[in-house]
């Protein structure tokens, strides 16, 4: 490792070598040993950060200021980044001009996942006191609050403008990546990973070829999955549309010519059962499967699967306790939902003031971060 750090930044040397034996150790594990003798990181001089945060073969850019505080985690960030270029770009040769989430989405993905086992999944980007923020908070924010012009997979010029160009080919595809992970599973997904990198490193794979393994490996269908994710421009969106939980009365009127009357029992405040109505509602273009967790007021659990077509699924329970709250996606496999506020309902509502704070300091980090060029 040979470092080229400039003397204001000389106090932050160290950051530097952890990070990068952390990204060797990181992408030598999960894809394939480091094939070169060296690896170099230069560290832009002070008011130079437009050269930061850039890679090339066995060399990169990182960035920092000589008063970054431990807990701004960008030096360690840019550092992981940029050398995991030497991986997805360098030795897996894609091409980042017509096909740019290659090299970018699974760099970036690589880089939560390294930043989260080396720091913490929950703030291995920002760890000031109270404020924590996770690198995939951070990449969640672009999403949810960019614009739906493009899809992942386009060429770079074709794109609307730069921020939907970053926004699609950094953000998303990188929660394209996880949300693939959950959904097939970390052990499965590690062997997409491995086969991808061993089938075409020092070659010029497509997204074609990527699909192509991960299907293979996974020995599953994924068209479905790639179609939507990586092709189209539309939004990933469900929610809990209402519940509902009421007392079931037994029939009162007519019926064959007798007068029926219920009963009112005066003794019990408690109802002999309730009638318990969930409706799910698919809010976006992308049709996704969904699981969905029904939760009774004495804790009793029901699963539910939904194969997501419609536009709503309605479920309907009659039983002696009432509904407590019900929650879709309870695994938070689908990543790229675009609003999980609407993704669970409580029959007895709570405030939930603390999340709304949180994404907002959340996009605050984000335009921060937009300053140093990746
Ligand atoms: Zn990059």
């Amino acid at each position: 490792m040979i470092f080229l750090v400039h003397k204001e930044h000389l106090g932050q040397r160290a950051r530097y070598v952890q990070a990068l034996r952390q990204g060797l150790t990181f992408y030598s594990r999960r894809y394939g040993p480091y094939p070169y003798p060296t690896v170099t990181l230069v560290d832009p001089a002070p008011g130079a950060t437009g050269a930061g945060g850039m890679e090339y073969p066995t060399l990169f850019t990182a960035g920092t200021h000589r008063f970054m505080p431990a807990g701004i985690r960008m030096p360690e960030m840019v550092t992981i980044h940029e050398f995991g270029h030497g991986y997805w770009y360098g030795i897996v040769g894609s091409n980042e001009f017509e096909e740019a989430w290659l090299d970018e989405g699974i760099n970036s993905y690589s880089e939560v996942k390294a930043m989260a086992e080396f720091y913490g999944a929950d703030r291995s980007l920002l760890d000031l006191g109270p404020i924590r923020i996770g690198d995939l908070t951070y990449q969640r924010a672009g999403v949810i609050g960019g614009g739906r012009f493009d899809p992942i997979l386009r060429r770079s010029w074709d794109f609307v403008s730069g921020g939907s160009y970053s926004l699609n080919v950094y953000n998303k595809a990188c929660l394209m990546m996880l949300t693939l992970e959950r959904h097939l599973g970390e052990e499965t997904m590690g062997r997409v990973m491995k086969a991808y990198y061993e089938e075409w490193k020092f070659r010029h794979p497509t997204s074609e070829d990527f699909i192509q393994t991960a299907e293979t490996v996974s020995g599953r269908d994924l068209d479905w999955f790639f179609d939507q994710a990586l092709r189209s421009p539309d939004k990933l969106d469900y929610a809990v549309s209402s519940i509902s939980s009421e007392p079931v009365r037994e029939a009162e009127g007519v019926f064959k010519g007798k007068l029926v009357k219920a009963e009112v029992k005066s003794d019990s405040k408690t109802p002999a059962a309730y009638r318990s109505e969930v409706v799910l509602a698919r809010k976006g273009e992308w049709v996704f499967p969904q699981d969905v967790l029904v939760v009774f007021a004495n804790g009793r659990k029901v699963r539910e699967t939904w194969d997501g077509r419609d536009r709503w699924k309605r479920f309907v329970y009659t039983g002696p306790d009432k509904l407590d709250h019900v929650r879709i996606d309870p695994d938070g496999i689908w990543l790229l939902d675009v609003n999980w506020a609407n993704n669970s309902l409580r029959l007895e509502p709570r405030p939930a003031g603390a999340r709304k704070t949180a994404w907002k300091i959340a996009s605050f980090f984000q335009h921060l971060l937009t300053l140093l060029s990746l």
